[in-house]
């Protein structure tokens, strides 16, 4: 049996054999028992071990060998003995008979170990392919720079990973039981994350996927870290889930940079808002002076200050409001005003900048809201300063106003550049913008759609756009008409 499954079958042990056990009995037939009849039976007896084990051992051949060499040697017993007569005829018959038992049982047994080394070399084969698959995938796992976690569908197996036992300061087999994970190590925005809300718990029990869930995780007791976590069920063909896995990336340096960064903006912004004001002031004071000198040369230049000074107003108020909703402490102030009046005061002031486009805007019936009427003005030149920006010159962006059950629906349409459908809902993310090498020269940094998205989102109202690209764009934003 120890030789099953292996395929180089002997020649030379099975003729040496052979041989042998033919001159053997030949010595023991003239020189030891001195009956040169005497060895008949037993080499009959011998032989047909032989072939068992030869055909068993070598297969086919082995038993093929031995059958020649027995057979070879009793022609020769019949040659060396000079039968005569009947003796012979019934020796010559007696050797046919065992000629054709023994390449029978040669052959059965032979194809028998033939069959079953196939089948245990391609049993073996298969273990080999399996065995080296798990090693791969094992060395994959244990290489990869993001801790994975996986866990058998009963939630008792759990395996994970060394960056895994980095990242949660223990090892994976730590979390054996799911019921065993320590929730109130977990939190997500603060509250502690109950364990059926576990990522890897609700892939395993609900078969749901996750995606950059961002959690915060007490590491050996003292130290906070940030963590984005995926996890997905692994289903077998029927769909049904036996596995669960789950990738946990440590973004604890990411979200300080993060904070840093806003922390920055914060305070640059707020130390750059006093000095500008200032500035703005002086302008004034010296416009209100020159203007009585009536030098129309520095007039005009005091006039471009003015403007670039009111620019970076704008980019400053704006970066504090990012930093305001960041800090969730934008402020509102609500009343009920007249919207149409809001929309055509602030078409009459970005219609001075400018005289590229035709602003339409026809009011209907008055419409009343309920808003916080300066921010809802910053909504409204934002997304008429972008269709101004990104339509190209003798093109018209229509403003329309309507009452929709107990909202009022803003549109600002533009015949301009238009925006990709994968784009669409991005635009509204903090310091988004389109990249397109061909859109290169619009100046602006992202924060008028996340800022005016905050601010129609604390109105309870929504804001979205349509567009198709190289057609024209429209926003649409809605308000409450009433408290
Ligand atoms: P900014 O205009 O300062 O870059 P916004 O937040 O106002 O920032 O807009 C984000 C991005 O959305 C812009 O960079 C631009 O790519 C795209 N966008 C906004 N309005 C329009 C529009 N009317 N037509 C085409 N693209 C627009």
């Amino acid at each position: 049996m120890a030789r099953l499954g292996i395929r180089k079958y002997s020649i030379l042990f099975p003729l040496i054999f052979s041989v042998a056990s033919s001159v053997i009995s030949e010595i023991i037939a003239y020189n030891i028992v001195h009956d040169p009849n005497a060895v008949g039976l037993y080499i009959i007896f011998v032989n047909v071990i032989a072939i068992l084990y030869f055909s068993f051992r070598d297969s086919v051949q082995g038993g093929y060998i031995v059958t020649t060499i027995s057979i070879a040697y009793y022609l020769y017993i019949i040659y060396a003995r000079h039968y005569t007569g009947n003796q012979l005829s019934a020796a010559i018959e007696t050797t046919g008979w065992l000629a054709i038992l023994y390449l029978a049982i040669a052959s059965i047994i032979g194809f028998l170990k033939k069959t079953l080394d196939v089948i245990f070399i391609k049993e073996q084969e298969s273990r080999r392919i399996a065995e080296e698959g798990q090693a791969w995938l094992q060395t994959i796992l244990q290489q990869l720079p993001v801790g994975v976690l996986l866990v058998d569908a009963k939630g008792h197996d759990l395996q994970g990973n060394r960056q895994l036992e980095k990242i949660l300061g223990r090892k994976a087999h730590a979390y054996l039981e799911v019921s065993n994970y320590k929730s109130e190590k977990t939190t997500k925005n603060g509250k502690a994350l109950a364990s059926k809300e576990f990522p890897i718990v609700r892939a395993l029990v609900r078969g749901e996927t996750i995606r950059a869930e961002e959690m915060e995780y007490l590491r050996d007791g003292d130290k906070e870290v940030s963590l984005r976590v995926n996890a997905a069920p692994i289903r077998n063909k029927n769909r049904q889930i036996i596995a669960a896995v789950s990738t946990f990336y440590d973004i604890t340096e990411e979200k300080e940079l993060e904070r840093r960064k806003d922390d920055f903006v914060n305070m640059a912004s707020h130390e750059l808002k006093t000095p500008i004001t200032s500035m703005k002031l002086y302008i004034d004071l010296l416009i209100s002076r020159i203007k009585e000198s009536g030098d129309e040369h520095a007039m005009k230049t005091l006039g471009s200050i003015k403007k670039q000074t009111e620019k970076l107003q704008e980019l400053v108020s704006d970066l504090l409001d990012v930093s305001r909703i960041q800090t969730g402490k934008l402020q509102f102030s609500k009343e009920e005003f007249e919207l149409g009046d809001l929309i055509q005061e602030t078409i009459d002031i970005l219609g001075e900048t400018t005289r590229k486009q035709t602003l339409e805007f026809k009011i209907k019936s008055p419409i009343t809201v309920y808003a916080d009427r300066f921010r809802i003005y910053q909504v409204l030149t934002n997304l008429i300063t972008n269709a101004i920006k990104y339509s190209p010159a003798g093109s018209t962006i229509t403003i329309d106003v309507k009452k929709m059950k107990d909202k009022a629906l803003i549109s600002v349409a533009d015949q301009g550049i238009g925006i990709e459908k994968d784009q669409q809902k991005k635009i509204f993310e903090r310091l988004y913008q389109v990249s397109d090498p061909y859109e290169k020269t619009f100046p602006g940094l992202g924060m008028g759609l996340y800022i005016s998205k905050e601010i129609i989102r604390r109105h309870r109202g929504t804001i979205w756009v349509e567009s198709q690209k190289g057609k024209g764009s429209t926003f649409y934003f809605t308000l409450p008409l009433k408290k």
